[in-house]
């Protein structure tokens, strides 16, 4: 996988956002997803598989009726993925049932995802330290549609960021069995 650098803004350095933290990786500074839960505040992190060296985000998936458990990178922006099972039949832009792998809870929600050609109503709401910060992702596989809300930071910064897709998109590592 091809890391691009990516400038984030020096404001925002020193406002780290509430869930963040910034990694230097092979010379750059990277954000990283810090802390993530579901509604009922279950850690969604899970430092047994880790992607690009950090913990990820673990979800129980349902993808065109397969079920399993769903890793994603923590570095933000980033798409890549880890499944329990193998998804190679799956359309590109299937939609991903998430819910969270501790209390099964959905974390669907409706989103309108503003990608030309996606189109999707359907979203995946994660919850970040602090009453109102959420990450909102479009639920289709591989669109790579993300919001950030995040009271307390200034909303052009957090615009700023949300626009952050530095690892390109597509699912660069997927195992069949693990
Ligand atoms: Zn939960
Ligand atoms: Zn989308």
């Amino acid at each position: 996988m091809k890391l691009d650098k990516i400038e984030i803004p020096e404001l925002f350095k020193r406002n780290t956002p509430p869930g963040f933290k910034f990694v230097n990786w092979k010379e750059h500074d990277f954000l990283v997803v810090d802390s993530i839960f579901c509604k009922h505040g279950h850690n969604l992190l899970d430092s047994s598989v880790t992607i690009h060296g950090q913990p990820s985000i673990k979800l129980e998936v349902t993808i065109e009726e397969r079920n399993g458990v769903m890793f994603i990178d923590a570095f933000w922006g980033s798409h890549a993925k880890l499944f329990s099972f193998f998804p190679g039949f799956i359309h590109d832009h299937a939609l991903v049932e998430a819910s969270c792998p501790h209390c099964r809870v959905s974390m669907m929600e409706s989103y309108s995802c503003d990608e030309e050609d996606c189109g999707s109503d359907t979203g995946i709401v994660f919850y970040l330290p602090g009453d109102h910060n959420r990450v909102h992702v479009c639920a289709k596989l591989n669109c790579p549609s993300h919001r950030l809300e995040i009271i307390d930071v200034p909303n052009d910064l957090v615009r700023t960021i949300s626009h952050i897709n530095f690892f390109g998109e597509g699912i660069d590592d997927m195992f069949g069995d693990f």
